[in-house]
């Protein structure tokens, strides 16, 4: 469902997806429309808010004052903050307090937070009543330029990340920029590696005004920086929207979008999904050791892995095991966990190698024998 910008300065995402197509609103401030946004998309709807405890406490009040400055009544959801919220147990909980709240099939779900609400939020919706529409309000970079994108939803299971879920595309994303004012640093920095990695898989022009720029999409605020931080978040939009609009449903090209995971999940695996290294940050080890395996490979003539490690590393994101203070693993632990991760077919694996910057691409055939080779090297 497309809505006209309502604030000045505001840049809209169209996310071209036939009879599911939705806008992106990206801009400062664009919570306080949020409610005449929804009257307008569904006239007479409830809206449910589910958030986790730390973005109640600085976001709720506004959006809930949005909401009802618009008639719409709002019915605020709490879940505790962190990974392990993406549970059964969680699900559950947050599909048992929305019957509770009466909340029906025209109503619908906002989905307040960083990935973790972004992700059960959005399948409590896909499966509550046989689906209910949800507005995804993402409050971390990471869910401003990933993860409210593009429909995936789901919870963890004690077999892994992600493995009970459904695309189900919401009806609307609201990116207000200045949520991000409140989110700690680190958290920041480690979206930054996912708008990184829209440079680097598709878009070499980006890349090199991020390493022009990233100060300002950093310090955000009222100053110049915000038009930065915005451009940035926008360019990041259009590239996933163009990618999903493609291949919803990952047949082919969406896999891209994973590039640096592979070995990201295999680090955050090794780091047991902890605070000692937080998913971007894994995916800019990760990314680094795309760009070092594919030059080992003979893929990348020239420095382009020097140049990207030396632009994450400027960013204070680590490149190198070395970089995450107490992470200990083995290239032996790194391929068990890549193993478990990833199909290996006959010795060979699908990874998204790269042939320079802005150059990306699937490759099905990748030997698991040279990736451990690497590994060993790159961990000596
Ligand atoms: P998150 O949701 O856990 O948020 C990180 C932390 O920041 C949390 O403690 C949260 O309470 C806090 N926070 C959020 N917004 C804040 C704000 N504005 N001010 C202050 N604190 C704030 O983590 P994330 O990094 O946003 O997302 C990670 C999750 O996203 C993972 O579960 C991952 O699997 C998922 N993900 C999903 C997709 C997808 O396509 N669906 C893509 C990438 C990642």
């Amino acid at each position: 469902m497309m809505t006209a910008p309502l604030r000045a300065g505001e840049i809209t995402v169209p996310v071209a997806l036939g009879a599911r197509a939705y806008d992106i609103a990206i801009g400062r401030g664009l919570i306080g429309d949020l409610g005449k946004r929804i009257a307008a998309l569904k006239p007479g709807a409830s809206a449910a808010i589910v958030v986790d405890e730390t973005v109640a406490a600085h976001h709720l009040k506004a959006t809930e004052e949005s909401l009802t400055a618009a008639d719409v009544r709002a019915v605020p959801v709490k879940v505790p903050p962190g990974e392990a919220t993406k549970s059964w147990r969680m699900l559950e909980q947050v599909c048992d307090r929305l019957l509770d709240a009466r909340i029906e099939r025209n109503d619908v779900i906002v989905a307040l937070g960083g990935g973790v609400v972004g992700d059960l939020a959005g399948f409590a919706a896909a499966i509550l009543r046989r689906g209910l529409d949800v507005v995804q309000v993402p409050t971390t970079l990471l869910a401003q330029v990933d993860s409210s994108v593009g429909g995936k939803t789901g919870i963890n299971t004690r077999h892994g990340k992600n493995l009970i879920g459904a695309f189900y595309q919401p009806i609307l994303v609201i990116a207000d920029t200045a949520l991000l004012d409140t989110l700690p640093q680190r958290d920041f920095r480690a979206g930054y590696a996912e708008v990184a990695k829209f440079g680097l898989l598709g878009d070499a022009g980006f890349f090199a005004w991020l390493e022009a720029n990233w100060q300002d999409v950093f310090a955000g605020g009222s100053s110049s920086g915000s038009s930065a931080r915005e451009h940035a978040i926008a360019i990041a939009c259009r590239g996933k929207a163009a990618i999903v609009a493609r291949d919803e449903r990952e047949t082919g090209e969406r896999a891209l979008l994973n590039l640096g995971h592979t070995f990201g999940h295999a680090f955050e695996a090794a780091a047991g999904f902890s605070d000692k290294l937080l998913h971007g940050e894994a995916v800019a080890l990760g990314i680094a050791c795309a760009f070092e395996f594919s030059t080992h490979l003979g893929l990348i003539p020239g420095n382009d892995a020097g140049r990207v490690a030396h632009h994450l590393a400027a960013v204070g994101l680590p490149t190198r095991v070395g970089d995450v203070p107490g992470l200990h693993v083995t290239a032996d632990r790194l391929m068990d966990l890549i193993a478990q991760d990833k199909k290996v077919k006959r010795g060979k694996l699908t990874f998204i190698l790269c042939r320079g910057i802005g150059k990306a691409f699937i490759a099905n055939d990748v030997d698991a024998a040279q990736v451990h080779t690497f590994l060993a090297e790159k961990l000596a």
